[in-house]
């Protein structure tokens, strides 16, 4: 194999940077920068224009750009030293920073935000349901620019709109992160419901786990107001699940490699938890999860220490229960199942 070129002197030091959309700024900072070779990672959702994407961005910026087959699903998940080795910048589309995850390489992250929403309709549209007057705003990164505005036309209306910072996993004031709803947990107390503005059922249903307070959401391109989430349904259906597995003397505790989701002094304080209880708890290493892996064996149950929403969202495709840490100290008998407690990654 051919010696790796070190990375030009710099470029490994250099600060990541943050864009709106992948347009002129993007290409001048990445040739300021002189990339020797760039990998560009998009999530799932835009992998169709990702081939395109990538040669418009070798002919612009001049130098060879490497397209990650594996999408992300978040800034947790950037493309690894030994995904792209040659790579010295990577460009990653489709979210914002998280401040306190290890850095990987020199990235760019564009967040590819969305102007678009009427906000003087959207807020004659929330104004004349029965949503509650005392709201908390929570937005996805796209469209975190509509929060502000969102907020004073809310209070010309006679609402109490609250905005709340979050943790140091969270680059903004009122972002979502489905791992993280620091914001909307640090305004609970002063208000009567959450309206999360964006696409989706993802993050609404996430804010409905890891807060009690109803849900709204708002979609700014569609105009469509919907709500309330029943969240005493979503979770009871969890803590039925807590329930089926509180006698399983065999658990798997697995754990992701990547950068952001990497929970290993979770998973061994689990593993003791455990042990303590006299069960049986083996940690699965892995750097992509992968439900096929674990087929076959000898284990009743699963918990989860990667991304929170794995448990969550995609129990159903592992071959055993997956439990979030949380849930899975409920079902050792060491939480109480009320209140329920999201596994918020901080
Ligand atoms: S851990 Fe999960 S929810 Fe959090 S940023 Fe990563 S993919 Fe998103």
């Amino acid at each position: 194999m051919a010696p790796q070129a070190a990375i030009p002197p710099g470029l490994a030091e250099a600060p990541d940077q943050v864009f709106a959309t992948v347009g002129p700024e993007l290409r001048e900072a990445a040739r300021r920068l002189g990339p020797r070779r760039i990998v560009l990672q998009v999530p799932a959702g835009l992998v169709r224009n990702a081939s395109e994407l990538a040669a418009r961005l070798r002919e612009e910026i001049g130098v060879p750009v490497d397209l990650a087959s594996r999408a992300c699903f978040g800034a947790c998940d950037p493309p690894l030293a030994d995904e792209a080795p040659r790579a010295d910048l990577a460009i990653v589309l489709g979210h914002a920073p998280i401040p306190n995850a290890p850095r990987v390489r020199t990235t760019f992250f564009v967040e590819m935000r969305e102007p678009a929403g009427d906000v003087p309709a959207l807020a004659e549209v929330i104004a004349s349901s029965p949503i509650p007057r005392r709201l908390g705003l929570v937005g996805s990164v796209q469209h975190l620019d509509l929060l502000p505005p969102l907020e004073a036309a809310l209070r010309d209306r006679g609402f109490r709109p609250r905005v709340g910072r979050g943790d140091r996993r969270l680059a903004y004031a009122g972002q979502a992160l489905g791992c993280n709803y620091t914001g909307a947990e640090e305004i609970a107390g002063e208000v009567e419901a959450l309206l999360f503005v964006g696409t989706g059922r993802f993050h609404p249903l996430g804010l409905a786990f890891a807060v009690d307070r109803p849900v709204w959401s708002v979609d700014p391109l569609r105009g469509q107001l919907d709500g309330p989430i029943d969240r005493g349904e979503l979770v009871r259906r969890r803590q039925l699940l807590v329930a089926s597995v509180r006698d399983a003397r065999r658990w798997g505790i697995l754990v992701s490699t990547f950068p952001g989701q990497h929970r290993s002094p979770t998973a061994l304080a689990l593993q003791q938890r455990a042990r303590a209880r006299g069960r049986e708890a083996e940690i699965l290493l892995a750097q992509r999860l992968d439900p096929g892996d674990l087929l076959g064996r000898d284990v009743d149950a699963f918990v989860c220490t990667a991304c929170p929403r794995i448990a969550l969202d995609d129990s159903a495709n592992y071959p055993k229960p997956v439990l979030t840490p949380p849930e899975f100290l409920m079902a050792l008998g060491e939480l109480p199942l009320e209140p329920y407690r999201f596994d918020t990654y901080h």
